[in-house]
C-alpha cells in the first residue's frame, strides 16, 4: 500500500498484535466481526462473528515486510510509543485507512468476476457496487496521500488529531469513516450529484483499543474537510457516563462498522437477542450512511 513500493505484501496486524492484541486475547483466541460465508448467509445474515487466533485477528494484506517494520516501528515499540504525539496518531490513522482501500479493492475484484457470470438482467446492481467501491477507493487514496505526505515529512499539520482515555472496553477499532454531510440531495440523481462534487468526502479516522487499564480513542479528519460527526463523537466521549459511552461504542460498531474485533469474554456478554437484531438491522442499513441512524440495540449493556 504505501506508495510506489512494489514489493509483496505480508499479513499486518491492524492494531498493535504484542502490546494491544494479544492482552486481549484467550487461549490466543480474539472475536472478529467478519462478512458471512455466502452459503451460510441465508441462515447468518450478511455478517458473522468468527473467533480468529492471534496471528491471524484483525489483520489484512497491505504492506511489504521492510514498509510494515519501518513505517510502524513507533508505534509497534512499547519504548517509544506515544498516543499523544502526533505523527503516532498519524500512523495509526494511517494503517487504519490502509486497510480499509484493501478491502474495497478485494471487494471490486470479486464484484468485477462476479460480473461476467451473473445473468445479464442482475449487472446493474453489480455496477452500482463497483460504482461505489471505485468512488470510494478514489476518495480514500486523497486523504491516503495526504497521510503519506505526513510521513515523509514529519510536518502533520493538514490533520487534526485527538486522543482520549476513556474506561476499558475490550473493543478494537481501527477504520477510516464517512459519516453524512456527504448526502444526495433528494432534487439530484446519484450521476449528476456525483459530477457537481469536486471536494473529496468528508472523512475521518477512528482508532479504539484497550491498553493497560484504560482503552484509547485516537481520531483524526483532515483540517480542509472537519467531520461535524467525529466533532460530536468527542464531545460525547468527553461528557458522557461509563453507560451512555458504552452505548456510543455500541451504536458505532452497529451502525457504521465493518470491521472491528472484540475479546471473547465482552462477546460472550452480549446478549444473544441483541446479536439477532443486529444481524436485521445490518440487511436493511447497509448502504446508509446518514448522520441520523439511530438504534435501540445496545451490544455493551452488560459490559
Ligand atoms: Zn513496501
Amino acid at each position: 500500500m504505501f506508495s510506489s513500493c512494489n514489493d509483496c505484501a505480508i499479513k499486518s496486524h491492524v492494531l498493535q498484535k504484542n502490546g494491544i492484541l494479544h492482552e486481549l486475547s484467550v487461549d490466543n483466541h480474539l472475536i472478529e466481526r467478519v462478512s458471512a460465508n455466502p452459503f451460510e448467509m441465508e441462515e447468518k445474515g450478511i455478517a458473522d462473528f468468527k473467533r480468529i487466533g492471534i496471528n491471524n485477528v484483525y489483520t489484512f494484506y497491505g504492506f511489504c515486510q521492510k514498509h510494515d517494520t519501518e513505517l510502524f516501528k513507533l508505534i509497534e515499540t512499547e519504548k517509544t510509543l506515544n498516543l499523544y504525539n502526533q505523527n503516532q496518531q498519524l500512523l495509526f490513522c494511517y494503517r487504519g485507512l490502509c486497510q480499509e482501500i484493501r478491502r474495497k479493492e478485494i471487494a471490486l475484484e470479486m464484484l468485477r468476476d462476479l460480473k461476467s457470470i451473473i445473468p445479464k438482467d442482475l449487472s446493474f446492481i453489480v455496477d452500482s457496487a463497483v460504482d461505489g467501491n471505485e468512488d470510494g477507493i478514489k476518495n480514500l487514496n486523497y486523504y491516503k496521500s495526504e497521510l503519506e505526505d505526513g510521513i515523509t515529512t514529519g510536518i502533520t499539520d493538514n490533520f487534526y488529531f485527538e486522543t482520549l482515555e476513556i474506561q476499558r472496553i475490550e473493543l478494537c477499532i481501527s477504520v477510516p469513516l464517512n459519516v453524512g454531510e456527504d448526502e444526495i440531495p433528494e432534487n439530484m440523481d446519484y450521476e449528476e450529484w456525483k459530477k457537481s462534487k469536486k471536494t473529496p468526502f468528508v472523512t475521518s479516522f477512528l482508532n479504539v483499543f484497550p491498553k493497560g487499564s484504560s482503552t484509547y480513542v485516537i481520531v483524526g479528519y483532515h483540517r480542509e474537510f472537519p467531520c461535524n460527526w467525529t466533532m460530536k463523537f468527542i464531545q460525547k466521549l468527553k461528557k458522557s457516563t461509563r453507560t451512555e459511552i458504552l452505548k456510543e461504542l455500541s451504536d458505532l460498531v452497529t451502525l457504521r462498522l465493518e470491521f472491528w474485533a472484540l475479546s471473547m469474554p465482552l462477546f460472550e456478554k452480549i446478549e444473544k437477542t441483541e446479536l439477532k437484531k443486529l444481524q436485521e438491522l445490518i440487511e436493511v442499513n447497509v448502504f446508509n450512511h446518514s448522520e441520523y441512524m439511530t438504534t435501540d440495540i445496545n451490544l455493551f449493556r452488560n459490559a
